[in-house]
């Protein structure tokens, strides 16, 4: 594996980075792929690949075999496009604004989850003569995006309201699918088996990165993973064929001792109990580590490693700086110049989520835009 050769001499002096291992991410989507086989895996890539940078992420799992993606945006489908000018591209937020011409341009398949947006691209195929693919994304208890029960009735019975659409996928969308041991779970299953019956013979989606843990009946044609993809476990009790493909370090700006009683950070929230040392840090909420991590009285807050050493930040989260308790370390564990790992081997995105009482999810898509990007090649 190789260090993408552009980016090394911006090293010297950058306060973090984030390593994408785009193997690993290659090898997630194929382990996930051949877990769902014989249904089809896509691979959603959302928000810039959840933060990872789309570009390279399509590329690589293009090489992988991946010929299905979705996005959410127009802006995403053009760049999704791009780079991967034969896939099949799905648009989940639908025909946002005025999407419905540049996706037709772009051979984008928008998911349509009202009857305004049918009609749309309906009146769009037959504006152009040609029938143009989509898919619809019908409601089974998400409430969220999607058809719900009577407009999904109303489009089987009048399909003269599809006239022109080339209906290429069924979809929908669980809503506690983290949770295998939630009724809700079936509940979905079977409402989407009922109202998906109502459009024999098209192709059909129910499960992402969590769903598909819930075994072969919620697989259908198509998955539609993210998350496990870039390396996460979204299910709580089974976890998905993947590896972690995402590292985080950030500098080390200064070691300094604190005397008992007095304190560190903004508002003065911890207080040294004994002789400390604490390591500053280069990397704040405004790089992606959420304030909340600040362990205020009682409540365990975030980490860093610091030379395999777990060690707790103490005190506020400011926007450009974490403090760490590195009184326990051994000496000279901590220097200054050196890289802390904030998600690593050993710290996944999912305990800095814990920590922070949010979701990897959240960790992921906010990493730091100002940390330089190093890209493992998937290439050997
Ligand atoms: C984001 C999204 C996915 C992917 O979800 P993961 O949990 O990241 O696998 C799949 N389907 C829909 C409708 C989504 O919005």
């Amino acid at each position: 594996m190789t260090v993408n050769a552009r980016m090394p001499e911006s090293l010297a002096s950058s306060t973090g980075t984030i390593t994408v291992d785009l193997g690993r991410i290659a090898a997630n989507w194929l382990a996930l792929a051949d877990k769902v086989a014989p249904a089809r895996c896509a691979a959603v890539v959302k928000a810039d690949a959840y933060g990872l940078g789309a570009e390279r992420v399509i590329a690589a799992l293009t090489r992988a075999g991946c010929t299905t993606f979705f996005i959410a945006t127009p802006d995403e489908a053009e760049t999704a496009r791009k780079i991967a000018p034969s896939a099949e591209i799905f648009a989940l937020d639908g025909l946002v604004g005025n999407a419905a011409a540049p996706f037709a341009h772009l051979g984008v398949k928008p998911v349509l989850s009202t009857l305004d947006d049918v009609v749309a691209w309906s009146a769009l195929c037959r504006a152009r003569g040609e029938a143009l693919p989509a898919a619809i994304h019908i409601d089974t208890g998400l409430h969220r995006l999607g058809l719900p029960l009577r407009d999904v009735r109303r489009l089987a019975a009048e399909p003269s309201m599809m006239a022109g659409i080339d209906l290429d996928l069924v979809m929908s969308h669980l809503a506690s699918a983290d949770n295998p041991r939630d009724p809700k779970n079936r509940d979905q299953l079977l409402t989407f088996e009922t109202l998906s019956a109502l459009f024999p013979g098209v192709p059909r989606s129910l499960a992402a990165s969590d769903g598909l843990m819930l075994g072969p009946a919620y697989h259908f044609d198509l998955v539609r993973p993210g998350y496990a993809i870039y390396g996460g476990q979204a299910s709580q009790i089974a976890p998905a064929p993947v590896k972690p493909a995402v590292t985080v370090s950030a500098r080390i700006l200064a070691v300094a001792d604190v005397a008992p009683g007095e304190t560190v950070g903004y508002s003065a929230t911890w207080r040294a109990k004994r002789p400390s040392r604490i390591a500053t840090i280069a990397a704040g909420y405004a790089d992606g580590v959420p304030r909340n991590a600040s362990a205020p009285d009682g409540r365990p807050g975030g980490h860093v490693l610091i030379s395999g050493h777990l060690a707790p930040i103490v005190g506020r989260i400011s926007m450009d700086l974490i403090t760490v308790d590195v009184t326990d370390l051994p000496e000279g564990a901590a220097m200054p110049g050196e890289f802390a790992k904030l998600i690593a081997q050993g710290l996944s995105i999912e305990d800095a989520g814990y920590a922070a009482g949010t979701i990897g999810y959240e960790i992921l898509t906010r990493l730091g835009h100002r940390f330089t990007r190093l890209y493992l090649d998937d290439n050997p």
